[in-house]
């Protein structure tokens, strides 16, 4: 990296430090390309907040997801990345090295691998907002600690409900899922566990249509969506895992992307700039796993590198 006051000059500038971020800079490192990543607000990633993995190969127990990227990050680092606490938030594609601005200062990078991630989705209904840090959160790992023998409900039919829900278990005295249909997304296994787990209570075909506010949350205001029952319901905490949508804002007009938000990437992970690469959760709409976002992640180093062979032969 050559460095000019506050302005750097890299080849290889990763966004994001979560598994894609990460695999990249692995793959960009021994490339001997001395690759900058800048963590965004959270080192890790959105898998260092889950409390554990147990699909990423390597790990017959499971591994904490904050110990994954910690050991993601010193992998990287040993082969010459490095790893900056900054966050980008604008870009500049006109011209070549491409100029990325950050709260420290200002990149320019030969080639950029975005690796964003997503963030999660709001249920938008009101009260969330003014109770988020009062009893709504949107992180179990963050915040389950707070809610020891407290009532908690989990809001989602998806792994990440089934998963987070499990882990809240461990505080709560008990665990209310609200789901909106009959069936679930979750895998099997979570779904058994759930199901079979005396804390654990379901209401199916329901919509939470309301926080009640106040100093901290006590209430929420639920709909049978197929009676249309009005009903209330006593908690402790709401814990919101709804999904996710890609972190891409920062690229629209620049980068070509779907309706959702997700980037376009190529079977090369390059996106619609050239020297441009982009891998994880902010480019892909279906499988959002640890181990798919890595390989992307390696995908997209593999091609930088040939593509800054390309332009130096
Ligand atoms: P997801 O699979 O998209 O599930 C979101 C859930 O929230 C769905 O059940 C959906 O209901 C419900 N939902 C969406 N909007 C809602 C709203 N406005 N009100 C009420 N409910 C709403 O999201 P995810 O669970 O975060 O998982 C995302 C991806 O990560 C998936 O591909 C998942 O497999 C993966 N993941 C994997 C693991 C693992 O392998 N261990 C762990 C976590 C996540 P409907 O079903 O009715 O649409």
């Amino acid at each position: 990296m050559s460095n000019n006051g506050n302005e750097k000059h890299v080849k290889v500038l990763v966004l994001g430090s979560g598994p894609a971020g990460l695999a990249a800079a692995l793959y960009a490192a021994r490339a001997e390309l001395a690759p900058v990543v800048l963590t965004g607000m959270q080192l890790g990633g959105q898998a260092a907040l889950t409390h554990v993995i147990e699909n990423y190969p390597g790990f017959p127990k499971g591994v904490g997801g904050a110990e994954l990227g910690e050991l993601f990050q010193k992998q990287a680092e040993y082969f010459g990345a490095k790893v900056e606490f900054d966050t980008a938030h604008e870009v500049d594609f006109s011209q070549r090295p491409y100029i990325v601005k950050t709260d420290s200062g200002e990149y320019k990078a030969d080639t950029l691998i975005i690796s964003t991630g997503a963030n999660s989705i709001h249920l938008g209904v009101p009260g969330e907002v003014e109770m988020t840090g009062r009893g709504v959160s949107y992180c179990a790992t963050c915040d389950g600690w707070f809610f020891k023998n407290k009532k908690v409900v989990v809001v989602g039919g998806g792994d990440s409900a089934f998963e987070e829900a499990l882990f809240l278990t461990r505080y709560a005295s008990s665990v209310t899922l609200i789901h909106r249909r009959e069936e679930f997304r979750a895998g099997a296994i979570l779904q058994r566990r759930a199901k079979e787990h005396p804390k654990m209570n379901f209401i199916l075909n329901t919509v939470i249509t309301e926080a009640v506010t106040g100093d901290k949350l006590e209430t929420l205001k639920l709909k049978n969506v197929k009676t249309g029952e009005e009903s209330t319901f006593e908690t402790d905490g709401l814990f919101i895992f709804i999904g996710h949508s890609p972190n891409t804002d920062m690229f629209k007009g620049k980068l070509e992307m779907s309706d959702l938000g997700y980037l376009k990437v190529n079977d090369k992970m390059e996106t619609s700039v050239p020297g441009v690469y982009a891998a994880g959760e902010a480019a892909d709409p279906h499988f959002k796993q640890v181990i798919t976002s890595a390989g992307m992640g390696a995908a997209a180093a593999i091609q930088a590198t040939h593509f800054l062979e390309a332009e130096s032969a």
